[in-house]
């Protein structure tokens, strides 16, 4: 398709453009898609202060960045129409983080970890966009029931999804979760589908607290805010009062936070398992007490990206066990997208999840 668009391109740290250019032409394994929501992302964020979070080859513009985002279909490559794998005006998300499917680690399926794994949005052009182009291998279809907004939130959901089923959860246990950003939101509804009895989420902030009561915490802990009504010195202790005199059965964590991380160690008893899912600085380093780790048995597990989860993923948010509009506080045009990277990156107005709605036809 040829044709003229707009974009809000990042050009180099704290500067972005919003101007015409070109409608990127697909190759045969390609799909070009018309953007419809793209949400902002603590990457996006990152890069636009000029550091690369995904280890890609620079960190630097001219990029256009999103790779959180749903659209419609707007011309199909060769190789997908060879199949009638997808039409024009078909809705879809795409999975940014495109595996090769050939390397060693992709023939174990283990595709988060592939060697040339390419992401949409960091190290080619993404979402902030009229249109993008993806590989036709990582474009999916999304049901009726879900909205463009929530598809956009597909890909923050596919990576919580996989770092719950890495948790492991068994029917009736307290798990806690820590952490009151979109994916620990995502996460406090994902353990009770996933059998939770009892969901104990943890975070510094009340207003993320509230959220977390309305995607379904029955109990709500601020470890931070001493004027807080849920304030609690002592996560562990008050994990025990709300739970029967015992720990908790599971904590994941989505938080960079090092001593939440610390704190999940002793929130949980003997037999347990922790999943550490947040964004981590370089010079983290995590301090395990090994004898008491030892024979309390402990798993501690790291997880990464969203491997084989999305057809799981769209129908958690068409059936309604995640509910997405909580988590959307904040709606952006694409001409203000630089805007609102800025707003989510140093306002200190209560926020959890922005959005550009690039189509205002949603
Ligand atoms: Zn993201
Ligand atoms: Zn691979």
């Amino acid at each position: 398709m040829t044709g003229k668009m707009m974009v809000n391109r990042f050009m180099e740290p704290y500067k972005m453009e919003y101007r015409r250019e070109d409608i990127p032409q697909i190759k045969d394994n390609e799909i070009l898609i018309k953007v419809k929501t793209v949400g902002i992302c603590g990457s996006d964020l990152v890069y636009y202060n000029g550091k690369s979070p995904l280890d890609t080859p620079d960190g630097k513009g001219p990029l256009i960045l999103g790779h959180e985002f749903s659209g419609v279909v707007a011309e199909v490559g060769k190789m997908a129409d060879a199949m009638g794998l997808f039409k024009v005006g078909d809705r879809v998300s795409v999975n940014p983080a495109m595996h090769c499917n050939a390397c060693p680690a992709c023939m174990r399926g283990e595709f988060n970890v592939c060697s040339h794994i390419e992401v949409v949005g960091t190290m080619f052009d993404g979402a902030m966009a009229e249109y993008v182009k993806a590989k036709y291998t990582h474009v999916y279809k999304i049901p009726d029931e879900v909205s463009f907004k929530s598809a956009a939130l597909a890909e923050p959901l596919a990576c919580a999804t996989h770092a719950v089923e890495r948790l492991d959860v068994k029917m009736g246990q307290t798990v806690v979760v820590y952490g009151v950003g979109g994916i620990g939101l995502m996460m406090t509804q994902l353990v009770r589908a996933a059998g939770a009895g009892k969901v104990i989420t943890v975070a510094r902030k009340d207003f993320g607290l509230n959220k977390a009561k309305e995607c379904g915490a029955d109990y709500v802990i601020n470890n931070t805010d001493v004027n807080s009504p849920y304030y609690a010195a002592d996560v562990p202790a008050k994990v025990a009062e709300l739970n029967g005199g015992r720990l908790a059965d599971r904590a994941i964590l989505a938080t960079g936070n090092l001593s939440a991380l610390q704190d999940a160690l002793n929130v949980t008893g003997p037999c347990t398992t922790v999943v550490y899912f947040g964004q981590a600085g370089e010079e983290d380093v995590l301090k395990v007490p090994v004898l008491a780790a030892l024979k309390a048995e402990k798993t501690l597990k790291f997880s990464w990206l969203a491997p084989g989860v999305w057809d799981k993923v769209f129908r958690l948010i068409a059936s309604g066990q995640v509910n997405l509009a909580p988590i959307i506080t904040n709606e952006f045009s694409l001409e203000d997208a630089e805007k609102g990277i800025r707003f989510m990156l140093e306002s200190k107005e209560p926020k959890v999840k922005g959005v550009i709605i690039v189509d205002p036809e949603q």
